[in-house]
This record gives structure tokens, C-alpha cells and sequence, in this order.
């Protein structure tokens, strides 16, 4: 019997594992490049900071959360983060997004109203050592053209409004950028399902959610126990999560 010699063992041996590896490396690209997906978070909720930038951590998922000081924002500190709360946000590497100072349509501003909106929370970003904001949310999804120079001229990069579709690079401009889902007491998880999977084909499923839960705003109330099944979803679908500001790196590694 002839022995096979043992460079030849270790060249077989060598070139096996590297195809193993090549094809273990495509698929797990393959099962996160397919689909990407944003979370937003809008309104400065106290359950933002309590109940979800914890879950999310565990889950290790990117999210963007858009401050205002409007609605009880400056007195109801039992229902609305404080800023040390959105620092903390900051620093556990979410993105603070600005959503203005007012919570007023942008649609009903002059652009020095708007402008001095947008100001306050990127100072109040400055202040307590906050990214500044990159990402804005229109209140009341409500748009404008002005506003959207307005962002363009202050560096802002993506701008979420309203809608029920994927946001699509090819043709939307990012800075009127449509969400997929919009999270409500109603919203089901079949829904949320059809939104992700909307992610494909280079568009990107952007996701709205208010307070886990959100008390007063009953209206777009999402409870915690609905909302871990969105994220076990995405956690066993293989989906990348991301924030808005993220997502020009994600879409170049596509
Ligand atoms: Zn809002």
C-alpha cells in the first residue's frame, strides 16, 4: 500500500478549511446583508431610557431616539426622560436624534422658527456632551420644502417623516425618508413582519415606535410584551439593526 505523503495531507486538509470557511463567511453575510432595519424612538419617553435602551442592549441593537421638549416634556418628569437620561442614551451608543424644541409641524413655521427649534436641541445636545444630531424626525410627520433646506444647509444627513413603506436609496431623498411600520396599540406582529420584509433588494425598513409603553400618548402606545416580540423577530430572522446615522455605512457593506 502506498502512503500518501503528508504535504499532500496538510495542502488537502488546508484547502478544505478554506473553502469552509469562505462558505461559512457567505452565509453568515447572506443571512444579515439581506435585510436592514432601523428602530426610532419619538417624543423623549420616560420608557426610552427605563424599559428600552436596556432591552435593546441585550438584544445588541442600534436605535435612534428623536428629542423634543414639547408636549409635558419640561414638567412631567415622571412620564418624560430628563437630558441626564438621553446623555446615558448617548453614551451607551444609541443616536440622539433631533425631533425640535416645540414638536410644532414644520409645515406651520417660518424658517427662523424652524431654525431656532432645531437650535435648542442641538444646543441642549452640546451642553450635557450629546453627538450632535444628524438624523431629524418632522413632528407630526408633517414636511416642507423649506425645512428640508433648512437641514440640508445645517449638515443634517437623514430626516424621517411619515408613510408606510420602505425607504428606498435609489430613488427617496434622505432627507423626506418614509417609515415602513408605525408602531400602535392595533399593530400587530404579522404587520411588523411584512414591514421587514420590505427590507430587501437595497431599501431599508425604518421603524417608528413611541413609549414601551407610552402612557400619554395611548394612541401610539406599543406594550413591552408586543415590542420583545419585534425584536425576538428580528433577533431570529438574522436582521441587522441599526440607527438612521448608520445607515450609509450599512448600505456600502451590502
Ligand atoms: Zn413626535
Amino acid at each position: 500500500m502506498r502512503l500518501v505523503p503528508p504535504i499532500i495531507i496538510a495542502v488537502t486538509a488546508g484547502v478544505a478549511c478554506l473553502v469552509f470557511m469562505l462558505c461559512s463567511q457567505s452565509r453568515a453575510e447572506k443571512s444579515s446583508d439581506d435585510r436592514v432595519v432601523v428602530l426610532t424612538f419619538d417624543d423623549s419617553v420616560v420608557s426610552h431610557a427605563t424599559y428600552v435602551s436596556p432591552l435593546l442592549q441585550e438584544y445588541g441593537f442600534g436605535a435612534t431616539f428623536f428629542i423634543t421638549e414639547g408636549f409635558e416634556f419640561l414638567v412631567d418628569k415622571k412620564h418624560y426622560m430628563t437630558w441626564e437620561q438621553i446623555q446615558l442614551l448617548d453614551t451607551a451608543g444609541f443616536e440622539i436624534g433631533n425631533h425640535t424644541r416645540n414638536h410644532t409641524p414644520v409645515s406651520k413655521q417660518t424658517i427662523e422658527q424652524f431654525t431656532a427649534d432645531l437650535e435648542h436641541i442641538e444646543q441642549q445636545c452640546e451642553k450635557y456632551g450629546i453627538t450632535r444630531p444628524s438624523s431629524f424626525c418632522y413632528p407630526s410627520y408633517k414636511t416642507s420644502e423649506a425645512a428640508v433646506s433648512v437641514l440640508k444647509e445645517r449638515g443634517y444627513r437623514f430626516a424621517r417623516a411619515g408613510g408606510a413603506r420602505a425607504f428606498d436609496p435609489a430613488v427617496d431623498d434622505p432627507l423626506i425618508l418614509p417609515q415602513a411600520f408605525d408602531g400602535k396599540p392595533e399593530s400587530t406582529l404579522e404587520q411588523f413582519k411584512a414591514a421587514v420584509d420590505q427590507a430587501r433588494d437595497g431599501k431599508v425598513a425604518v421603524m417608528t415606535f413611541h413609549g414601551v409603553p407610552d402612557i400619554k400618548h395611548p394612541w401610539v402606545n406599543t406594550d413591552p410584551e408586543k415590542f420583545e416580540q419585534y425584536l425576538e423577530y428580528l433577533k431570529t430572522e438574522g436582521v441587522r439593526v441599526i440607527a438612521l446615522r448608520d445607515l450609509d455605512e450599512a448600505l456600502e457593506s451590502n
